[in-house]
């Protein structure tokens, strides 16, 4: 494994496409685009890395990931009164199709559908309770105490934030939140403002590689029908209007941000995570989703092979 993942780096090292870097947020437009680094862990725990794995990066819309397990664990199918689950074909942050569909996001992955979720993940408290609460519960994932929230990128996203504004203003207008459209967003933009290295986000992602359960440690962190229903969100939607082509080219479930982070899970197999900060046309790493494919093809995890 150590081999495959170094000869990945060392091909992605070679490339000189790499895609832009997001610029709508300011914070992130500073970002250096010659970073890459991949990290595999294995059901059995052990850590593969190559590249800057220990670099932390803002994982933006991967964190949808961690607040859509909260919000299952607190309303249980509730959540799908406010939210629904079926890929947009639309981009991250359209606003068309809530028109439609009187306020009600088409799936918690898209910006509407995550500010939705951040609604629910809030009750009735404050978003700073509320943001402790995520964060305890990414660090009890990846087991690890030291990860935070980037307050710059947060307050960037804050003063540019106008698109998700209007998203959430617009689900306002049709009584589809409960809390004040500021608090919501003030929330949405701060878990989306986590940043995690490589190793650390693949860690956190092995409740979803073993039904539910971090293998290693033993713990459970949701059932096991709601392990393989987060998979299959996040293999319909995880990458916007680009997860039919991700499905086509890797076949996992993958959960992508703007930040050049994914997180893709190998049910049965490993936890995967990949950054290199430049984006493609649909706002998905360019090299993260190329190396996810080498790699798929050199293991054979890919959830549609044998
Ligand atoms: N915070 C970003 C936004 O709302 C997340 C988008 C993403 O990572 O795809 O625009």
């Amino acid at each position: 494994m150590q081999e495959i993942v170094d000869s990945i780096y060392h091909e992605m090292r070679a490339r000189t496409e790499r895609g832009k870097v997001a610029n709508y947020i300011p914070q992130l437009a500073c970002v250096d685009p010659n970073q890459f680094a991949l990290t595999v862990v294995t059901q059995d725990g052990q850590v593969f890395n190559a590249g800057c794995a220990e670099t932390l990066f803002s994982i933006q819309s991967i964190s949808k990931v961690f607040t859509l397990t909260i919000a299952l664990g607190k309303m249980g199918d509730t959540l799908w009164t406010r939210v629904g689950r079926e890929p947009s074909g639309d981009p991250f942050n359209s606003i068309v199709q809530l028109e439609h569909e009187g306020g009600i996001p088409r799936n918690p992955f898209i910006n509407a559908g995550a500010i939705a979720v951040a609604d629910a993940v809030m009750g009735h408290n404050a978003p700073k309770e509320t943001l402790a609460e995520i964060l305890h519960f990414v660090r009890f994932v990846a087991n690890d105490d030291s990860i935070s929230i980037d307050e710059k990128v947060a307050q960037s996203e804050m003063k540019t934030g106008s698109r998700n504004a209007s998203l959430a203003h617009f689900m306002a207008s049709f009584k589809r939140l409960d809390n004040p459209v500021d608090s919501v967003l003030g929330t949405y933009f701060h878990h989306c403002s986590i940043s995690m290295s490589t190793e650390q986000l693949a860690k956190a992602g092995m409740f979803l590689v073993s039904n539910g359960t971090n293998h290693c440690t033993g713990v459970r962190v949701v059932p096991e029908h709601r392990a393989r229903r987060i998979n299959s969100l996040m293999l319909m939607c995880g990458h916007y209007d680009g997860s039919g082509e991700f499905a086509y080219r890797v076949g996992l479930p993958g959960k992508s941000g703007v930040g050049g982070g994914i997180l893709a899970i190998a049910p049965g197999k490993a936890s995967i995570a990949v950054w290199s900060p430049g984006l493609d046309k649909i706002g998905n790493s360019k090299l993260g989703t190329e190396a996810l494919e080498m790699l798929v093809q050199r293991t054979g995890w890919s959830i549609f092979g044998n």
